[in-house]
């Protein structure tokens, strides 16, 4: 691809957007043309209004940007949102009925029967939905699904061949994961919170979306018994999860541990960029994975699982850590970007 394609972020100034700057500043296939938040930050330099969290350094080009608002037409036709959920619904769809093409972070869209929700390595073939949002729409909107929900869903994902019927998932979840300003201190340190508005109902559901069979027409989601358990614990970054899986009948370790090993995208997910490989990694040690230790392998885009053992309940029991900014938001969104542009799809 000798030309870049250019992309705006919406929802630039937040945690997710800023990831998106970090990810996206020299990227190889996208190029930043356009920072995108709420009317205060609207025509303001990017680099005296944000409040930048991130410890690489904000480019000089990309800090000198002026910030649009989401009234102002967009000159690039791919759209990255990070946008809080309170206004997605209008400002994403706006932008589809443009022409644009959107991929998604937020909640809004994501158990929309036309709106895929993706995860590259597993559920490709839901592009496909693509085509009947074009009957309506000049543009599409692609979703990456739930931060905590990318963890769960590439850690099972290998194990679906064995018929997964019961999963019962324990998190604990970061608090870059509730945007900026987010949760108080007082509240969260020397504390653990065991509620996060919404995320039981997301990881019930979307996990069985996403491993849902595509008819050409529709996605007929999958029905495994998911019984959620949500924390915010004062880590910054990475969720872990404690999970416990019961199949129809119980494998031998050892193929699940072979599974998870031979677990890969196709040869289009190869090509992207922000593959990585393998994008779930097993480690044998039972102390693993540890959050502060592993959220970042491979630029945190592979998912880790560890301490596999027999469960006193159901069949098998497990850790999942996940980094939520990365692989689950702004990584695991350009992915699928790179992913659409790898096929020709943009
Ligand atoms: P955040 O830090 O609160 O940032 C929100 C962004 O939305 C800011 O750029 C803000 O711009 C913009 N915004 C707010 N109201 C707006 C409006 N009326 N019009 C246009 N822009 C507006 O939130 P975040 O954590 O980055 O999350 C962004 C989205 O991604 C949310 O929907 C969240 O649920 C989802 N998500 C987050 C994570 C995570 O780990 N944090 C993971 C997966 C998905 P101003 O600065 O101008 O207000």
């Amino acid at each position: 691809m000798s030309k870049k394609i250019s992309v705006a972020i919406v929802g630039a100034t937040g945690t997710v957007g800023q990831r998106f700057i970090q990810a996206l500043t020299n990227h190889p296939l996208f190029e930043i043309k356009e920072l995108v938040a709420s009317e205060k930050s609207e025509g303001k330099r990017y680099g005296d209004i944000v409040q930048w969290k991130l410890s690489s350094k904000l480019d000089n080009k990309i800090a000198d940007f002026t910030l649009k608002n989401t009234q102002k037409k967009l000159e690039s036709n791919l759209v990255f949102s990070a946008i809080d959920s309170s206004v997605a619904t209008e400002i994403e769809g706006s932008y589809r009925k443009q022409g644009k093409v959107v991929i998604s972070n937020t909640k809004n869209y994501r158990m929309d029967e036309n709106v895929p929700l993706l995860v590259p390595e597993i559920n490709a073939d839901h592009l496909g939905l693509i085509e009947l949002q074009k009957k309506k729409y000049k543009g599409f909107i692609v979703t990456n699904p739930n931060c905590s929900t990318i963890g769960l869903a590439l850690a099972l994902a290998p194990l679906r061949k064995f018929k997964i019927e019961k999963v019962i998932v324990s998190t604990m979840q970061a608090i870059s994961g509730a945007g900026y300003p987010g949760v108080a201190s007082l509240d969260i340190l020397d504390n653990i919170i065991p509620f996060i508005s919404g995320e039981e109902e997301k990881i019930k559901s979307e996990p069985n979306k996403i491993f849902g069979k595509f008819n050409g027409k529709s996605i007929q989601p999958e029905k495994i018994k998911i019984s959620p358990m949500v924390h915010r614990v004062p880590i910054i970054d990475g969720h872990l999860m404690s999970i416990s899986v019961q199949f129809k009948t119980k494998p031998e370790r050892a193929k699940i541990v072979e599974a998870i090993k031979q677990f890969k995208g196709d040869t289009f997910l190869q090509k992207c960029p922000s593959y990585a490989t393998p994008p779930v990694v097993y480690f044998e040690e039972e102390n693993r994975p540890q959050t502060r230790l592993d959220r970042d392998l491979n630029q945190g885009m592979s998912v880790s699982v560890g301490n596999l053992r027999d469960c006193e309940v159901f069949d098998y029991k497990f850790e999942s850590l996940v980094h939520n900014t990365l692989r689950g938001a702004a990584l695991g969104t350009i992915l699928i970007a790179e992913y659409l542009a790898v096929r020709k799809m943009l």
